[in-house]
């Protein structure tokens, strides 16, 4: 194994137990690793620190896989970790409930690697060199931990260009079949994994569709950046009396009203809106349209902290209209999943909006993502998706 050897003083987040060494942490390197390649990672003084992946093209040079000396990494240490993983979300799955997310990343012990199941079907994401190297355990773990019937890949995403990657898409085990549906209790979505946002859908959104779904009943309801209808469904389910969603997405839109079609739910109360949400919110306040909930659950507009100010504006930006249009007793359920974006900044934005608004408005929840989205003590940066629910003073 080749030995890296980190500068005095830089090995304090290893000993934290946090997984990632940066490169400016590293004082030496004995030979060349492979990308990918398990390296020993050693303090200073020469203590053995932790094993980890080698990513020769990232700023984050290392991503560690033990801090045992005595584990070996091979194919049965990530069988293990992926096994362990699928096991500790068994009790979320039934026949009822057909969704969960069975490997996040960090937090399971394995960086860069997204198991999202749906049905008979697992979706994977291989983010980093690490996880590259060991795809094919990964894939072979997968399969045999969960039975499942297909793994389809969507490594795609754009941080693997960061790791001198390229993407790569496609089944990794038997055959996609020409549906894949979700259930989640009483409602099904059928989700695009092929050419879906992120694995197709928004796992981690369970819980708060069902929160949203109970706080719908005869309300007037505005889902800004609806995707394939997960909230929109949701509020229908629960008796909103309308809902307008919007997407700029058609793709997506046209998948919302089959989700809500195929739930036998009644959409003639609901309005779908081709549109950019900061736009159409300034067209529905220039028109004194106002709303009884109001769901803004955007894209990450902050991937990283370097485009955290530029966020913040669009965060501020969407919220202070959000809160104009909403009325009197009315609840705003707003989320971030900008890893770049703190929940105490959240909140801040959020208030700053109010603020702006002339909005009297007041915390009455908060939400974040369910149990099968793990967020590690000792890595904070999995603590990505927060959200509150807002109700301005009647
Ligand atoms: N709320 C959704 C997930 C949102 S994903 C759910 O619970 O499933 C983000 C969505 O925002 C995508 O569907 C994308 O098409 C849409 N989007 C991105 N920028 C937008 C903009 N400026 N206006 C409207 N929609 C936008």
């Amino acid at each position: 194994m080749h030995r890296v050897t980190l500068q005095a003083g830089r090995d304090k987040s290893l000993r934290l137990k946090h997984p990632w060494v940066f490169s400016g942490a590293i004082a030496g390197v004995d030979g060349s690793p492979a990308s990918g390649e398990t390296v020993a990672l050693h303090a200073a003084d020469g203590q053995f620190m932790a094993t980890a992946a080698w990513s020769p093209s990232s700023s984050i040079r290392a991503r560690v896989w033990s801090f045992d000396a005595r584990e070996a990494i091979d194919d049965a240490f990530v069988a293990g970790r992926v096994r362990a993983a699928v096991a500790a979300r068994k009790p979320m799955l039934d026949a009822a409930h057909t969704g969960c997310r069975l490997v996040h990343a960090e937090s399971d012990g394995l960086p860069g690697v997204i198991a999202d199941r749906y049905g008979e079907v697992v979706v994977v994401q291989l983010h980093n060199a690490g996880a590259e190297a060991w795809r094919d355990s990964i894939v072979a773990a997968l399969v045999e931990a969960t039975g499942c019937a297909a793994v389809y890949e969507r490594s795609d995403a754009e941080v693997r260009a960061l790791e001198g990657l390229p993407p790569r898409t496609g089944a990794a085990y038997g055959t996609l079949p020409d549906r894949v549906r979700l259930l989640e209790g009483d409602l099904s979505y059928d989700i695009d994994v092929v050419a879906g946002q992120k694995t197709g859908f928004f796992l981690d959104q369970r819980e708060n569709r069902r929160r949203i779904r109970a706080l719908a009943s005869g309300r007037d309801v505005l889902d800004c950046f609806c995707y394939t209808g997960g909230f929109t469904v949701a509020a229908l389910a629960g008796g909103a009396q309308s809902v307008l969603a919007i997407d700029s997405s058609a793709d997506a839109l046209a998948q919302a009203r089959r989700n809500t079609a195929q739930n036998e739910i009644d959409d003639t109360s609901c309005a779908w809106r081709e549109a950019d949400v900061f736009a159409e919110l300034r067209k529905l306040r220039d028109s004194a349209k106002t709303f009884d909930l109001i769901v803004l659950d955007p894209p990450k507009f902050a991937p990283t902290a370097r485009h955290m100010e530029k966020a913040a504006r669009a965060y501020k930006d969407i919220n202070l209209l959000a809160l104009k249009l909403l009325r009197p007793g009315g609840l705003l359920a707003t989320f971030s999943c900008s890893g770049g974006i703190s929940a105490e900044l959240f909140q801040k934005i959020v208030a700053g909006a109010a603020l702006d608004a002339a909005a009297d408005a007041a915390i009455v929840g908060r939400f974040s993502p369910g149990a099968d989205h793990p967020i590690a003590l000792n890595f904070p940066e999995a603590d990505y998706l927060k959200g509150l629910l807002v109700r301005k003073k009647a």
